[in-house]
């Protein structure tokens, strides 16, 4: 079968490797669609995220979905060939001190899948932990089954930052968690939300999920912009979800005073600066958000009730022969492509 390997920066290779057969607590999947994430990116321009690179080629790979093949021993009875999942890329270890106080997502031995040494979900079938995949519905497709776990990196920053009815939201970055936290807001009865960015495909996807006013950066200066709508008052809660510099202090200057900002982007250089002054005079709460928390069962409500269209993220589809186009389509913002998906079962 085949499957995808990141070589190094801008790298991607298919090849064909050996099929894996599921061992105890295992399933063996039919992967059906892979988003490619912004910490994918990461990796493909940088050749590392958070400083923590690849020694081998290793298949990248953490937002999919997939149908059960075949069942290794012991796996629970709620799974059964045939199931159309989505998978969960992390295996927490369930033993640790903050698995053990419901902080799953911090466990100090955490395995997370297409993120070294773990490889992803690039690939036609693989093996997973079954406690970590997750049944989905009919009424949720292959491409939205994969997005159910962005769509929980959203939900965890959301919780984070605990929108209240009337306030008022800025989302930095328009990309897909940047659209889900723009969507999440408006559910919570969020007032004004406005949202950034410099592409207009981008800025109109977020008028689609529910923004108020879509900024364009390269435009306007996004805080004067929304220190001029809020009657220079500011939001009472900022998301940020682009790549963090400068984006992190346009959330710090545009919260109001008390207003609390939710850092959820990863920085390219593994480092952000915000303004001391600003923070201090301010009395801004900083949240970072990491991944996500029991997020699941949400996100497949709100998926299932349509409170949310995960496919209008995935239109950009391409057969895993493809992937090295799906990785420069999204890294270089090609016009249309929010997330970039690999269809390791399309033909093509
Ligand atoms: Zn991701
Ligand atoms: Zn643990």
């Amino acid at each position: 079968m085949q499957a995808a390997f990141f070589h190094g920066v801008r790298d991607v290779r298919v090849r064909e490797i050996a099929d894996a057969e599921p061992r105890a607590g295992e399933v063996l999947l039919e992967v059906r669609a892979v988003g490619i994430c912004g910490s994918d990116l990461h990796t493909y321009l940088l050749g590392n995220i958070g400083g923590v690179s690849s020694r081998e080629p290793i298949v990248l790979g953490h937002e999919a979905s997939g149908v059960i093949l075949a069942l290794g021993a012991e796996v629970p009875p709620h799974l059964r060939v045939g199931q159309r999942v989505a998978i969960d890329p992390a295996t927490p270890c369930l033993q640790c001190e903050f698995c053990q106080h419901g902080q799953q997502h911090l466990c100090l031995n955490l395995k997370f899948m297409g993120y070294f040494p773990q490889h992803g979900a690039m690939q036609e079938r693989m093996t997973h932990p079954a406690r970590s995949v997750v049944p989905v519905p009919d009424s949720i497709s292959d491409v939205g089954a994969a997005m159910l776990e962005p769509l929980g990196v959203a939900l965890h920053a959301a919780r984070l930052g605990a929108v209240q009815h009337g306030e008022d939201v800025l989302v930095t970055g328009c990309g897909t968690i940047g659209l889900l936290c723009v969507r999440l807001a408006r559910l919570a009865g969020a007032r004004h939300i406005f949202a950034t960015d410099r592409y207009a495909w981008r800025l109109d996807m977020a008028a689609n999920f529910g923004a108020d006013y879509c900024l364009n950066i390269d435009r306007v200066d996004p805080v004067e912009e929304v220190l001029r709508l809020t009657n220079k008052r500011g939001v009472d809660v900022a998301f940020e979800a682009a790549w963090v510099t400068p984006t992190a202090n346009q959330c710090a200057l545009a919260a109001r005073n008390g207003g609390r900002v939710i850092i959820v982007g990863i920085p390219a250089e593994d480092e952000f600066t915000l303004k001391a002054s600003v923070v201090r005079r301010k009395e801004l709460t900083i949240i970072y958000s990491r991944r996500m928390n029991h997020t699941y069962e949400a996100a497949i409500a709100l998926a299932e009730r349509g409170l949310i269209d995960l496919d209008a993220l995935g239109k950009h589809q391409m057969p895993l022969a493809r992937v090295a186009e799906a990785f420069k389509a999204a890294a270089d913002y090609h016009n249309g492509v929010v997330r970039a998906m690999v269809m390791p079962q399309m033909k093509g």
